[in-house]
């Protein structure tokens, strides 16, 4: 007797017509035609069944404030930070709890169960740890927020930042951050990675910094946060953001640096959509993507997570919570638009950023958290082609958001009465 059974699913690795038995919260069997009975049965009629998304790289602090105080007119990284700064002196901690609370409900109608969120720690005040952590404890039953201190300043560029940061982690962020590439040179960037990696090895930490935000060749901190990782013993447990320095650099430099980060198990996140959207910026044509070397860092075996980083903030006008939009840009941008090249795309929105968050029972397997997503669509290249509706998301078993299946009627004379657009994709599309 199971609480819940989902008849007919199909699972990410290629597995069809499987059932999922979930009992007390967890994955009780997996397998086809189970017989048994359930308190509840969901019909998957043989769509996908993922584990919940997972977005590596956010900012909750500064979500859905885009227009306040004004709108980012040159379209660049740094007037943001300075929009930012702006806004950052008049916020109040209730504020920032109701736009992150009402991110929450948007993200979890998108089954995205876990985020990584950067938290500022630039104010002194502090009320963006207080607020931050205020949410973490509150979504806690429906999402896994996992916070990390980020000296937005300049961890050495702002006489206070240190202290700051130091006093986050005491509070209970969970990872240490960093920004080396907007020190005030290139040596305070290096120092920097220097000691904010020895911070997270004393306190036994994840480290995720924002890492060569920048299209600059010649901006090289992702090395030295290689070989700091190394040197600290932090393999496994580090993360490089954005790295979109990568896209200009020299080739030969490059093939060099590859493998330092696969002997450091670094993890990269580019985020594909703001990438898109700040780089290049001192470009005329031909312009620059920005966006890292995502195929070459997977074959050299450095994991790589996709995030979001902003949506609707002083960075980023647009966004919708869903991560599967940054999967989709993904492939556009990389040039990734094979079947298997999909499925890795896909597994950059789930398992492996699940894998840099260190979440706990995460996945579809027996005695794995009951939390998962039914899709429209019948597997991980046709769920990035369409960004579907997200029929259930369940979380520890539970149904916490339902989306009904989008269907068209249509009224031409001699063609169908619907349209299905799931029901559209040939084989090859997959
Ligand atoms: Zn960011």
């Amino acid at each position: 007797m199971f609480d819940l059974l989902i008849r007919n699913a199909a699972l990410p690795d290629g597995r069809v017509g499987v059932d999922i038995g979930i009992r007390s919260g967890r994955i009780a069997a997996l397998e086809p035609a189970l017989a048994a009975e359930a308190g509840e049965v969901i019909d998957a009629g043989g769509q996908l069944v993922a584990p919940p998304f997972v977005d590596p790289h956010f900012h909750m602090d500064a979500t859905l404030s885009l227009g306040r105080p004004r709108m980012n007119v040159s379209g660049t990284l740094l007037e943001g930070i300075a929009l930012w700064g702006e806004l950052r002196p008049t916020l109040t901690r209730e504020a920032i709890v109701e736009r992150a609370l009402a991110y929450c409900d948007l993200a979890v109608s998108k089954g995205l169960l876990a985020v990584r969120s950067h938290v500022d720690v630039s104010d002194p005040r502090l009320v963006t740890v207080e607020a931050l952590l205020e949410v973490r404890e509150r979504v806690a039953p429906y999402l896994d927020l996992q916070l990390v201190a980020f000296p937005q300043d300049g961890y050495l560029r702002s006489p206070e930042a240190a202290s700051a940061l130091e006093r986050a982690l005491d509070m209970g962020v969970d990872v240490v951050g960093g920004i080396p590439h907007f020190e005030r040179t290139m040596e305070a960037g290096r120092a920097s990675v220097e000691v904010l990696c020895r911070i997270a090895a004393e306190r036994g930490l994840r480290v995720d910094m924002h890492c060569d935000e920048t299209d600059d060749p010649l901006s090289r901190h992702v090395e030295t946060l290689a070989a700091e990782t190394v040197r600290h013993g932090l393999q496994g447990r580090v993360a490089g953001s954005h790295l979109t320095s990568m896209h200009s650099m020299d080739n030969y430099y490059v093939s060099k640096l590859l493998p330092l980060m696969a002997e450091a198990e670094m993890a990269a996140i580019p985020n594909p959509l703001i990438n898109m959207m700040l780089q290049g910026r001192h470009d005329s044509y031909p312009k620059r993507r920005g966006l890292t070397r995502v195929p070459e860092l997977l074959a050299a075996g450095v994991p790589v997570a996709l995030g979001q980083d902003c949506v609707l903030d002083p960075w980023y006008a647009m966004g919708t919570g869903d991560m599967l939009d940054v999967a989709h840009m993904a492939v556009h941008a990389t040039q990734m638009g094979s079947g298997e090249d999909k499925r890795r795309l896909f597994a950059a929105v789930t398992d492996t950023p699940a894998r840099v968050l260190g979440l706990e029972g995460y996945g579809l397997e027996v005695g794995c958290h009951a939390d998962m997503v039914l899709l429209q669509a019948r597997d991980p290249a046709e769920a990035i082609r369409l960004r579907p509706n997200r029929l259930k998301v369940i979380r520890r078993g539970r149904v916490i958001a339902e989306t009904a299946p989008e269907r068209t009627r249509l009224a031409l004379e001699g063609r169908p009465g619907a349209v299905d657009p799931a029901a559209y994709a040939p084989p090859a599309a997959s």
